[in-house]
């Protein structure tokens, strides 16, 4: 029996309590904290009448510390749940540390203005040193460790499908098919179809954002970064067909290099379409990607999120998309002697995620890993003090509950390779 306070209510946020309802037995109060209290009020109405879990709702701006501390000691939860966007990230450890309770995300820092001086001195040293531009890393939260570690508490970092299941997938490759693991290739494929000729399937900002940043992978222990969208591969994904997909930038490489030395390329792949390829860089040639403000007609605004305001909002693509997704990884490497390779994925229809949850299958990959982590972590079966992402912990209890939870995985043990 745990208590849980989630924070953010948006369309991942949607699912993860649409779960911790399914899960009364170890979810019996949750709090759903959010800055748009009125969102929190009507999650809290549609499932309450169905589920044992006790909801409350809370007005929270999550980058108010004394604030949402005040809101966790008088709450008392086991843990809290950070599904609002990365830019809070700090500020809810900070407020975890303050209150002593554990530390759960789905996505690393970034910060909301990249023209920041502060900000933007460390990152272009990182850029330097590390040799990858992205905004987002896992230096700044990685930075806690010592302060998690001393206060006896757990931060589990991008407990989501990608970063969060993909690693827990490296770590059950490792513990129970390879002795060494080569080459890890990350695949992301959504072959679902929501009939508009643009909109994204998670907040358009932080998607933008990470689509049209340079692609990088790791080899030997060193990123190599290239011009975005420039790898691009075909692939035949079990259950969806042939899809274009293109090398990103993107989070668990960080970790997993970090946390795997001994994996000589670890690469992402996510598939997109003509169409939103080009839409993508037509917006981003006329300046609408941008996230410094601009004057317009005396008001300061962000043309990304200015964009945001005009797309279509990811949560009312739910009735909309059909089709399904496929995402997983391809590891070879070497098991008694041997060369290895398998592909572990799994496939999530749009369509049945609506039927289920009332979302779209992309924040159902999301919002299902982000309750099984907060499982974990307040059921004790994760828990060691300090700071850790997904492929740090025993990967059977995560592999089960995926099955149980409506995210079932299938092991191919003679899957195509990507060149
Ligand atoms: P949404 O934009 O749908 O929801 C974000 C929520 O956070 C909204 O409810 C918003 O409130 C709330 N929020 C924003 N700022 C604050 C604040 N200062 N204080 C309190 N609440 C705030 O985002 P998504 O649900 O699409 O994404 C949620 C997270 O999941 C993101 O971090 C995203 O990067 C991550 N993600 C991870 C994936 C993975 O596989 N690991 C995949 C997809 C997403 P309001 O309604 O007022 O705006």
């Amino acid at each position: 029996m745990s208590r849980l306070l989630i924070i953010g209510c948006g369309g991942v946020a949607s699912v993860a309590i649409a779960k911790c309802c399914q899960n009364s037995d170890v979810f019996d109060e949750i709090c759903i904290a959010s800055r748009t209290v009125s969102k929190c009020e009507a999650v809290a109405a549609k499932w309450q009448p169905l589920t044992k879990t006790k909801i409350t709702t809370a007005a929270v701006d999550a980058e108010d510390v004394p604030a949402l501390t005040k809101l966790i000691n008088d709450y008392k939860p086991d843990a809290v749940l950070n599904v609002a966007l990365p830019y809070q990230d700090l500020t809810i450890m900070d407020a975890c540390l303050a209150a002593g309770v554990h530390y759960i995300d789905t996505a690393n820092y970034e910060p909301e203005d990249t023209d920041d001086p502060e900000w933007r001195k460390i990152y272009e040293k990182r850029c330097k040193d590390l040799g990858f531009s992205a905004y987002f890393d896992y230096s700044w939260q990685w930075a806690y460790e010592d302060k998690f570690k001393n206060a006896g508490l757990t931060a589990l970092l991008g407990t989501g499908f990608d970063p969060g299941v993909t690693s827990v997938f490296a770590a059950y490759a490792k513990k129970h098919y390879f002795d060494t693991i080569d080459t890890i290739d990350i695949l992301d494929c959504n072959g679902g179809d929501h009939g508009y000729a643009f909109a994204t399937n998670f907040n358009p900002e932080i998607n933008l954002r990470e689509v049209s940043a340079p692609g990088s992978y790791m080899e030997n222990g060193k990123w190599v970064e290239v011009p975005a969208m420039s790898i691009k591969r075909e692939y035949d994904f079990p259950q969806v067909g042939m899809k274009d997909m293109y090398l990103l930038h993107h989070e668990e490489i960080e970790a997993l290099g970090r946390n795997m030395p001994e994996v000589k390329r670890i690469r992402f792949f996510m598939t997109f379409g003509q169409s939103y390829l080009d839409h993508m860089r037509c917006l981003e040639d006329v300046g609408m990607l941008s996230t410094t403000p601009i004057k317009f007609e005396g008001r300061d605004i962000v043309p990304i999120q200015f964009l945001k305001a005009l797309l279509p909002d990811p949560a009312t693509l739910g009735p909309r998309t059909k089709g399904k997704t496929n995402i997983g990884c391809i590891f070879t490497g070497k098991k008694d002697g041997k060369e290895k390779k398998i592909f572990i994925y799994n496939v999530c229809d749009h369509e049945e995620c609506y039927k289920e949850v009332g979302s779209q299958a992309i924040s159902y990959t999301t919002g299902v890993p982000a309750m099984i982590g907060a499982m974990m972590v307040v059921t004790g079966k994760w828990q060691k003090p300090g700071v850790f992402t997904t492929d740090e912990f025993d990967p059977d209890p995560y592999m089960e509950a995926l099955n149980k939870w409506g995210l079932p995985w299938v092991v191919d043990e003679n899957p195509v390779l990507v060149d």
